[in-house]
């Protein structure tokens, strides 16, 4: 079996295991859908912290360790996140500090003092990645989850209000941070293209050779952003990026998209926005087009993705892959969907093990109704 190239060799830490995700066809699920294209899952959970976001907290912590921003045994990495920024701040945090920085405090005999890391984070987001952020040694602090973002109550007010009392605190911001798309800039879009680029065309597995469509959620925007401009200046300009917004938030372009009267509330975790964040590109050259998901549909793609494909993917994976099915039926997606070898890249962010407390998950499983080998076994183990 071909080994990555992170398992040919010794890592240094766990930083040296985040991305180099795997991109994998989801070929039953382009049969069920009668899809002469190809549609490949960029697999996050992959990643040392199980997500996307991993890439940015690692980048962030790193860019901020070389601008003298952060000083060991000082700094207190405050940050307001979903959850999955968190988990790769925190563990970024609590390997400390890059190796080069780690030989010079060494020398300095400072090696263990490292960063702590107090997480905001709204009361939604799931028990798993509260637990999560605790085993990596960060503080967790829950907010109201129907606060507006600029209240100062939600997960970015309080993170400003603790910022601003606690000595050496430091907000990295993913929502601001240039950091969080050109991580996706200089890693995720490149992966992606080089696995596309690498894999010859051959008559059972047709291929352009070419990135076609990205479609991927926005949070931040940071992924979609950065992926986005790595694709169109790099690689193939003509690509078509789809952004996935759930019903409820305002990242969709036009605004209209986002009319809704049924509230701003969803369970999906990670995607969608009541603000603009800075870092989501609002240059239409950047983001093609949007769909609205919703929670049923994203769930159900999860599923899917988890029993036809055996990916064991998270909530917002399934608004990737429900957005991109939506998009290929819409005109100018049916066009791609009937094209043979076109590539169609659909972002799938964490895994299911950030919600396997979630009613939505456990519906689908520990409750799930029928089972149909129940009666069988129940007939072999029952006593005659
Ligand atoms: N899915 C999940 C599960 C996430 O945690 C995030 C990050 N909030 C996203 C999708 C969206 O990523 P981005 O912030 O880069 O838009």
């Amino acid at each position: 079996m071909a080994s990555t190239s992170a398992s040919r060799h010794i890592l240094d830490t766990a930083l040296d295991a985040v991305g180099n995700t795997p991109l994998i066809r989801l070929d039953k699920i382009a049969a069920q859908e009668g899809l002469r294209c190809n549609l490949l899952g960029k697999v996050e959970f992959t990643s040392a912290g199980g997500s996307v976001k991993d890439r940015i907290a690692k980048a962030m912590v790193l860019a901020a360790e070389k601008e003298g921003k952060l000083i060991p045994g000082k700094s207190i990495v405050i940050e307001p996140t979903s959850g999955n920024t968190g988990i790769g701040l925190a563990m970024a945090c609590a390997i400390k500090v890059n190796n080069q920085l780690r030989y010079r405090l060494q020398v300095l005999n400072t090696i263990d003092k490292g960063y702590s890391v107090i997480i905001t984070m709204p009361n939604k987001m799931s028990l798993e990645k509260e637990a999560l952020l605790r085993a990596l040694g960060a503080e967790v602090v829950r907010t109201p989850t129907e606060a507006a973002w600029d209240a100062p109550e939600s997960h970015i007010g309080v993170a400003k209000k603790l910022q601003r009392e606690i000595p050496y605190g430091i907000i990295l911001d993913q929502y601001g941070n240039p950091n969080n798309p050109l991580a996706h800039e200089y890693t995720t879009g490149p992966e992606i293209i080089e696995a596309v680029v690498g894999t010859p065309s051959t008559n059972a597995k047709p291929s352009s050779g070419k990135v076609d469509v990205f479609v991927a959620g926005a949070g931040t925007g940071g992924t979609i952003t950065g992926v986005s401009r790595a694709l169109k200046k790099t690689h193939n300009r003509e690509c078509i990026v789809v952004g996935a917004d759930p019903i409820g938030s305002v990242l969709a372009k036009p605004e209209q998209l986002n009319v809704t009267d049924s509230g701003s509330i969803y369970v999906v975790e990670g995607i969608g926005y009541d603000f603009i964040p800075d870092v989501l590109s609002q240059d239409s050259a950047d983001i093609d087009s949007w769909v609205k998901t919703c929670d049923s549909e994203s769930f159900a793609a999860v599923q899917r993705l988890m029993l036809h494909e055996g990916l064991l993917v998270g909530g917002s994976s399934g608004s990737s892959l429900s957005g991109a099915l939506k998009w290929l039926k819409s005109e100018e997606g049916r066009k791609v969907a009937d094209t043979t070898g076109l590539n169609v890249v659909v972002l799938l962010p964490d895994g299911i093990r950030n919600y396997m407390s979630k009613s939505w998950f456990l519906d689908m499983t520990l409750h799930a109704e029928p089972r149909p080998l129940a009666g069988i076994i129940s007939q072999v183990l029952s006593p005659a």
